[in-house]
């Protein structure tokens, strides 16, 4: 006899993280227990898949004839549950570092932060984020598994959990490929013992399992591939469910695409549009957005080269009879038949977001709520498709109320007649855009401003130049062009004492900024900084800083009020001696107020000190 074969288990510890995460699973009030059995059922499907695709391409593995399938068998008696199958089992390696660790970094931080936000922490989240195994613990405070992997020369293992921040492994004897999962259901867990409940529960979520599953003998799932039946023999429901089980998703998905294409590249595929964004929309999670088929059989999760970047935001699959069915990784990374399809699917999926936009506001501006950030992405990469992307930006705007967004082409037809651009200003928050300076002119004039405060505007805005022959023009722009009795007014409301005030600004700040003006834009504010006809918006500048360290923002203009009353103070004291040390360092504390509203102020400390300093001085 080999001597191995008695060795004891080995103990492993769960890292820090691992632990955190089984705390959270176990001491959480869940909503839907019942979601461990999709979880289990899913891994199996997902086990099974990959010894389908192993076998396109060899048969010299373990057990290469046995049918692929689940089983479950349930006994009140015995107080056993298990769910068992033929699928490409675990090496020792995955059963440590699939198994017993947490997939992705940052994972357990959001799960945790979902659990702060909502009391009761729906236990259908968990599988979206590749924790699904854990999920077993909301129902059994012990899980084994049994397994055997995919190679010929491969062992029988036997992981179980033991206590909350343990595992063991030890070596079993085990005849077939795949894997055996067994535990007794906790107390308040007992109806899922029940067969008729696990039926319904199987049902419900496993219904598009391409595998049949027994459960205590009986075949009772019934293999379907919705996406080959014709579009109007597929219900609403059962596309509904349909989505749920590849998505992963517990909510209805706001929209789907429904392709059968024939000709020049051949495919079908079923995509959604989910109702919500992903916790991490921009971050690379463990996720599954749109699965390869090639003639029915699943070849990959996350196809990326089937969607461009910017419609990521799709879950759903493709299955092509164009590949080759023994392809590999590698050739799908440079498929001519995917870039086809790529192409295909943009076009239809843009003109089904513009069917929606069309016909359903509200429907639209959810999904540009939640996937904006992302699809505007569309207008720097997909230059053959920018003018549609273009139509289907949305904004706020300072005609509509907040919350509420609005297009290009609306704000055009609201513009006045001898208006000739689009103004817009980027910004923090609407509250911050509202509140800047720069916008009393237009407020003044009544004329529409579009308020961009998502971070992703200042990439895409300089990508788009005009639209629809109108030029788009940053509020904060030097040249803001005036009427001609404006102008005289304006004149004639500035003396010759404020023109020489602007003279000793000049001489204050010195380099500090790029120029002194009398501004045309100002209503209520004595000052405010503009950028100068060449330069970048504020909030591009403060982006490009961001991202590049040794970039330095181009100096700003000084606009000055010339009709405020502070100004028209300060141009007395100047008249009556332009040595005063006030008014030198009333123009210093103008120029930083305006750097502060503009979050360009570094340190604040002088700032601050010189307001303290007025105010005993306003004080006596
Ligand atoms: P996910 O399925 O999203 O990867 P899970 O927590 O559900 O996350 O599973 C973790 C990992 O454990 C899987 O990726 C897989 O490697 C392994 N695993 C779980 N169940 C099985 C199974 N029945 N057969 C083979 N591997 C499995
Ligand atoms: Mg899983």
């Amino acid at each position: 006899m080999e001597e191995i074969k008695q060795q004891k288990a080995q103990e492993f510890e769960y890292k820090a993280e691992m632990k955190q995460l089984l705390n959270l699973i176990i001491n959480s009030l869940y909503t839907q227990q019942e979601i461990f059995l999709r979880e289990l059922v899913s891994n199996s499907s997902d086990a099974l898949n990959k010894v389908r695709f192993r076998r396109l391409s060899d048969s010299n593995f373990l057990d290469a004839d046995v049918p692929l399938k689940i089983w479950i068998e349930v006994d009140k008696d015995k107080e056993l549950f298990s769910i068992e199958d033929s699928g490409v089992g675990m090496s020792k390696d995955d059963l440590i570092n699939q198994l017993g660790t947490i997939a992705s970094s940052g994972t357990l931080e959001v799960l945790q932060q979902i659990r702060q936000r909502q009391q009761s922490f729906d236990g259908n989240l968990i599988g979206q984020f590749g924790v699904g195994f854990y999920s077993v613990f909301m129902v059994t405070d012990e899980i084994t598994v049994d397994t055997r992997y995919i190679e010929n020369d491969s062992i029988g293992l036997r992981w179980k959990s033991i206590g909350e921040d343990k595992f063991s492994i030890e070596e079993i004897e085990k005849k077939e490929r795949g894997t055996k999962i067994y535990f007794k259901l906790k107390e308040d867990f007992k109806e899922y013992y029940e067969p008729e409940r696990i039926k319904i529960i199987l049902q419900k979520y496993s219904n598009f399992v391409d595998f049949p599953i027994f459960l205590n003998g009986e075949e009772i799932n019934k293999v379907s591939a919705i996406w080959h039946k014709k579009k109007d023999d597929v219900k609403e429901d059962e596309l509904n469910e349909f989505y749920k089980f590849i998505s992963n998703d517990f909510q209805d998905p706001l929209a789907h695409i429904h392709l059968s294409i024939e000709g020049n590249v051949n495919f079908k595929s079923l995509l959604f549009i989910p109702q919500s964004a992903p916790p991490m929309l921009f971050k690379d999670v463990h996720e599954k957005s749109v699965q390869l088929y090639s003639s029915k059989i699943f070849i990959q999760d996350d196809c990326k080269e089937l969607l461009p970047e910017y419609l990521r935001f799709l879950r759903g699959l493709v299955d092509t009879e164009d590949l080759p069915l023994n392809v590999s990784r590698e050739l799908t990374q440079n498929s001519p038949v995917l870039a086809k399809i790529k192409n295909v699917i943009t076009s239809k999926t843009l003109a089904h977001l513009e069917e929606i936009a069309e016909n359903d506001k509200g429907k639209y501006e959810k999904f540009f709520k939640n996937f904006g950030s992302l699809f505007k992405l569309g207008v720097n990469s997909d230059w053959s498709n920018k003018e549609k992307i273009t139509n289907l930006l949305r904004f706020e705007s300072s005609a509509l109320p907040k919350g509420e967004i609005t297009s290009f082409k609306e704000y055009i037809s609201r513009m006045k007649a001898e208006q000739k651009e689009i103004f817009y200003l980027t910004g923090d928050s609407r509250e911050k855009v509202e509140q800047n300076p720069n916008l009393e002119y237009f407020k003044k004039n009544e004329l529409e401003v579009l308020y961009l405060s998502d971070p992703v505007d200042v990439f895409t805005i300089p990508y788009i130049s005009e639209f629809d022959g109108k030029e788009l023009k940053s509020a904060d722009k030097v040249d803001i062009k005036v009427s001609k009795e404006e102008e005289t007014r304006l004149d004639s409301l500035t003396e010759d004492s404020s023109k020489s005030l602007i003279e000793l600004f000049k001489d204050v700040l010195k380099d500090k900024v790029e120029d002194v003006l009398v501004s045309k834009r100002l209503v209520e504010s004595p000052v405010t900084l503009v950028v100068g006809k060449e330069g970048l918006d504020a909030q591009m500048e403060k982006m490009m800083q961001y991202l590049d360290k040794e970039f330095t923002a181009s100096k700003r203009i000084l606009e000055i009020n010339t009709t405020h009353p502070l100004i028209k103070n300060l141009a007395k004291m100047h008249i009556a001696n332009d040595k005063n040390e006030l008014l030198r360092s009333s123009i210093t504390q103008l120029y930083e107020g305006a750097l502060l509203i503009d979050g360009y102020l570094k340190n604040p400390n002088e700032f601050v000190k010189r307001t303290f300093d007025f105010m005993e001085k306003a004080t006596v």
